[in-house]
């Protein structure tokens, strides 16, 4: 990996990167008290899209040429990060939507793809999801069974996909499948309206209740071939480049979970009494107070630096893009690309693995704290705790993220 731009990493805001922030946070707390009725009641929040929307975060990393806010990464990190401490319900909801959602349409579609499908996302008329997992195909995408094939001016897909977050509404998707006679994988856009597209949702999920998964049935579901995503061929290259900003999302949630969790925590360790004295005062509570103040800013600093990564990725990408046809430009080899890709990858891994297991640790430390009363959802921390078990598991489970960092070092695969 190379370390050359550690140098242009700056986090200074910007007055404008402020304002979004503070409007982001006025949001969060708008939306609280309806966020903690829905998840009680195991219900979407009818509130995000239009409260988020007003603000523009329904498209905050999105171009203006396509609606959105046009917003650099850290700044979508930090907002991700401020939404995280609300939960990781809600911040799924724009992982799904923004994340592994807008942004593959961003970095992969054509213009036209581009024209027709991201302004309604980003005024919230369309929510978005990312169709990749299978039940025979999670860690592994390469072994996906759902198949196209061509008939005439359309792609027929057959195939289910499960666990799809926002999949029971979201208007638009990406998915993947094989081709049986190469083996090889392509992306597709589907709309809702798809003749052959059933979803229904999974119920008695452990945790992210206001986040509603979906499994996906393509019943020689008809895709007309202009929403063909990319090339064909490309889709598992689309898929794991939309899983550096799905981590990304993942690893800045993770940070605002702990942020909640420790002024949770030291709020009720200096109102509690026990023993004669606050619980802030015993040493043993002071050592978890400790560990998640420290795992916050080793994960906080890590997920910057991989947004930092994934800027560069983005701006070199555009760059291309304006001076030529960039799937073209990637069909030939271009190893500037590959350089700053792998670097955001690696580093997207790192803060993914590092954070999600740190907050699930601080999320369990902090129920500790609180007692019997950190042991009912109507307990912020509790619902971290749920909330964060998933996010040890999904964009890639961390087990599978460990390898992908070893084979960075290793310099071979280490599935
Ligand atoms: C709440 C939630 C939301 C999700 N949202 C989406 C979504 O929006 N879109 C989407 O496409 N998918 C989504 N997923 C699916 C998610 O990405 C998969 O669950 C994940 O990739 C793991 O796949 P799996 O569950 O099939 O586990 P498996 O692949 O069966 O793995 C099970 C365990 O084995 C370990 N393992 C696997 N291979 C290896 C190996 N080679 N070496 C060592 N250990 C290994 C894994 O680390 C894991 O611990 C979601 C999942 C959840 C739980």
């Amino acid at each position: 990996m190379s370390y050359s731009n550690i140098s242009r990493m700056d986090f200074t805001l910007s007055p404008d990167q402020k304002t979004f922030l503070e409007k982001v946070d006025g949001v969060c707390r708008e939306i609280r008290d309806h966020e903690e009725e829905c998840y009680l009641a195991e219900k979407l929040n009818d509130m995000v899209i239009p409260a988020f929307g007003k603000i523009g975060m329904l498209g905050c990393p999105v171009s203006k040429k396509y609606g959105g806010l046009g917003l650099d990464m850290l700044t979508y990190a930090l907002a991700i990060e401020r939404i995280g401490q609300e939960g990781s319900s809600l911040r799924t909801f724009f992982s799904a939507h923004t994340s592994i959602g807008q942004l593959v349409l961003q970095g992969w579609a054509s213009e036209e793809q581009k024209k027709q499908h991201l302004p309604p996302t980003v005024k919230g008329d369309n929510v978005m999801a990312f169709a990749l997992t299978e039940p025979a195909a999670g860690s592994d995408p390469a072994s996906m069974v759902t198949t196209f094939e061509e008939q005439g001016d359309s792609f027929v897909l057959k195939g289910k996909k499960h666990w799809i977050g926002n999949g029971t509404f979201a208007g638009v998707m990406t998915t993947y499948a094989k081709d049986p006679a190469t083996g090889k994988v392509s992306a597709f856009i589907i709309e809702r309206d798809s003749p052959g597209l059933r979803t229904e949702e999974m119920k008695n999920k452990v945790g992210l209740l206001t986040v509603k998964n979906a499994e996906i049935y393509f019943d020689n579901c008809i895709v007309p071939k202009k929403n063909l995503l990319g090339k064909k061929g490309q889709g598992l290259s689309i898929a794991y480049s939309a899983l550096i900003d799905g981590r990304l999302s993942v690893a800045a949630g993770a940070v605002g979970v702990m942020q909640d969790c420790l002024d949770e925590s030291a709020a009720h360790a200096k109102s509690r009494e026990q023993h004669g004295a606050p619980l802030a005062k015993k040493q043993l509570v002071q050592e978890h107070v400790a560990r998640i103040a420290t795992d916050i800013q080793s994960s906080r600093w890590l997920t910057y630096r991989a947004a930092a990564a994934r800027q560069r990725l983005h701006e070199y990408v555009e760059q291309v893009k304006e001076h030529g046809d960039w799937l073209e430009s990637l069909g030939r080899g271009n190893s500037e690309y590959s350089a700053l890709r792998s670097e955001a990858d690696a580093l997207a891994a790192m803060a993914k693995f590092h954070a999600s297991n740190c907050s699930f640790e601080c999320a369990n430390r902090s129920v500790q704290i609180f007692g019997s009363a950190g042991y009912r959802k109507t307990a912020r921390v509790a619902r971290h705790f749920l909330d964060s078990r998933a996010t040890t598991i999904y964009e890639g489970a961390n087990e599978v993220l460990e390898l992908k960092i070893a084979s960075g070092v290793l310099g071979h695969s280490a599935y």
